[in-house]
């Protein structure tokens, strides 16, 4: 015995990370048993994989799949277990992998708690409040700020305010704004 199916496929599905896949090339590579559909459907819904299908994405075909970011970043993300994986991706998508509070991301190291962020997509509104699990209600928040132990307002940074902090920063720090800006906009 080799490698189990589900196994197979989380290689494979690495291997392409940020590429299209279609069905028949998972299932080649899943061994061609006939549940890899299903082993596909446990990486995303109860391992947290965000694999994107037509569902999620208006540009993907019927029976083409992606897989947007590494595994390795997911540990860090955690949600409640009614939001599902598919959710849990457009939250994550949508919010570019940024706390919507603090504006850190998964592998930064937060300067207030210094550990390594972890993500968490949660209500904006509480369920108990009668909040739904819905785009619109979901957001993601590192958990300082899921925590509420950072002291920080909702509202977006002006660039005015920006601009002097950067001004005002050390020439590494000028200098690692202006590699993040250039990858974002390339
Ligand atoms: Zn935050």
């Amino acid at each position: 015995m080799g490698l189990g199916s589900k196994e197979k496929i989380k290689a494979f599905m690495v291997a392409n990370v940020g590429r299209i896949v279609t069905s028949s090339e998972i299932q080649e590579a899943s061994g061609n048993v006939s549940e890899w559909a299903r082993r596909l459907r446990e990486l995303r819904d109860e391992e947290g994989w965000l694999i994107l299908s037509h569902n999620d994405r208006a540009d993907l075909k019927p029976g083409q799949y992606l897989l947007e970011a590494m595994p390795k970043d997911l540990p860090d993300v955690s949600f409640s277990r009614s939001i599902s994986g598919k959710l849990r991706a457009s939250v994550l998508d949508r919010n570019g992998f940024t706390c919507q509070m603090c504006g850190v991301t998964p592998g930064d190291i937060d300067p207030k708690t210094n550990r390594k962020v972890r993500l968490h997509v949660g209500h904006v509104v509480d369920k108990s409040l009668g909040g739904k699990d819905e785009l619109s209600n979901l957001r993601t928040l590192c958990s300082a700020c899921n925590q509420g132990a950072k002291n920080i307002t909702t509202e977006k940074p002006t660039s005015i305010w920006l601009l002097a902090q950067v001004r005002r920063a050390g020439q590494d720090e000028q200098r690692a704004v202006f590699n993040w800006l250039r990858n974002k906009f390339e």
